[in-house]
């Protein structure tokens, strides 16, 4: 394992050094290989050395790779048109930074200008959610334990749980100016909002006049089967943000917001934000999956990987569900062991992580083909199994 004192250690890292990855698989420094079901945390559509986002990152780096936002570039022009694009909002605009909490903060700045000048400055936001770590996001998120260190946090949020309509409708009065989901509760534990759900967040929002706010870093960029998860119920918010799987492994996020919300010149800015390097790699991701029929790939196969696991897992006393859309997929379990399900699937040469403790998650490139589907839903039913025979004995 690599020896990193000088490293913080803000992360509990799993007992491998990762050296080097190709398509759905990864190699650790003693040449063992690894079926990649981890995806770099939902972060790699296009799996490991994509020939096309290569060329395209290889090409721009020789090319520019960073100006500044101070001037014009070609790729970023063309990245915002093609996001605003695909993501289908209307009339839209999109901020450019470098991770999800940035483009959280971008999307919680543009409330803020929206709401402040009427008096709307409170956002209801759902328990059990995540938004990220910096510290509006933190205090967006709807998880003590996370925000507990870092109190009094901006008191900006109310917290209502998953899936009550009238809880939410509740919790909005004249001072509120925005509610804000993720489709896919992801760091929470892989927890779909149903449909309804998300319908009645976006008709409540519009019925008191208050903006809705999709938080789709995790589940947007096709992870479950669209460009944005809240589309596959029908949802058009007023405000998305979108990360992890755009850069193909690069780091960018993004805000899009109806275009009377967007910032003006000043009132908002990132240095690295959409940058050549990072807007080529992205253009390179969004071609790859139109081009690859990768949308549809996460949506047939994960609701193979699903199907297979229900089947596999029937019966299993350890696990309690499996859920997900597309590949974001959870398998809950009923004891807090999905730490050792995960490094069970290690030592079976599959990586997976955990969202909670009692969840594992499965977040494969979008590539993922059924062959790779299959060794990992047998390696995950093994690995379940051995861990419930551990539990239990
Ligand atoms: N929002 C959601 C839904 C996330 O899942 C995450 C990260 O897991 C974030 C925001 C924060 O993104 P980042 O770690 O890139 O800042």
């Amino acid at each position: 394992m690599a020896d990193e004192p000088a490293v913080m250690p803000t992360y509990g890292r799993y007992p491998l050094t990762l050296v080097r990855g190709e398509g759905m698989r990864v190699y650790d420094e003693f040449g063992r290989e690894y079926l990649d079901f981890a995806g770099g945390l939902g972060t790699m559509p296009l799996g490991h050395s994509h020939p096309g986002w290569l060329e395209a990152v290889y090409k721009q780096s020789d090319l520019l790779t960073m100006v500044s936002n101070l001037f014009f570039t070609h790729p970023q022009a063309e990245l915002a048109a093609r996001i605003a694009g695909a993501m289908d909002m209307g009339e839209t605009q999109v901020f450019f930074g470098n991770s999800g909490a940035e483009a959280n903060e971008a999307a919680l700045k543009i409330v803020r200008k929206w709401g402040l000048p009427q008096g709307r400055t409170k956002i209801v936001a759902l328990e059990g959610s995540f938004h990220g770590r910096t510290i509006a996001t933190l205090a967006a998120t709807g998880q003590p334990a996370k925000r507990e260190k870092f109190e009094p946090l901006l008191d900006w949020f109310e917290f209502v749980p998953p899936e009550d309509a009238g809880a939410l409708d509740g919790a909005i009065g004249e001072d509120a100016a925005a509610v804000l989901v993720e489709p896919v509760m992801g760091e929470g534990g892989v927890i779909p909002l149903s449909d309804e759900f998300l319908r009645a967040a976006r008709e409540i929002s519009e019925s008191r006049g208050v903006l809705l706010v999709c938080d789709e870093v995790q589940s947007g960029i096709g992870r479950c089967g669209a460009w944005r998860a809240s589309s596959l119920a029908g949802v058009t918010p007023d405000i998305a943000t979108f990360a992890k799987g755009l850069g193909g492994g690069l780091p960018i996020g993004a805000a899009v917001a109806r275009r009377e919300l967007a910032f003006a010149a000043g009132e908002h800015a990132s240095t690295f934000g959409g940058g050549p390097l990072v807007s080529a790699a992205a253009l390179a991701v969004l071609s790859a999956i139109e081009e690859e029929h990768l949308l549809e790939n996460a949506a047939v196969l994960g609701e193979r990987i699903m199907g297979e696991l229900r089947i596999g897992l029937e019966g299993q006393p350890l696990v309690s569900e499996v859920r997900g859309r597309g590949l974001m997929i959870g398998i809950d379990l009923l004891s807090p062991a999905a730490k050792e399900v995960v490094l069970a699937l290690i030592d079976k040469g599959v990586l997976s992580t955990e969202a909670s403790s009692n969840v594992v998650r499965l977040t494969p490139p979008l590539i993922v083909g059924e062959p790779d589907a299959d060794t990992a839903i047998d390696a995950v039913v093994a690995a379940i199994a051995k861990v419930s025979e551990e539990v239990a004995g």
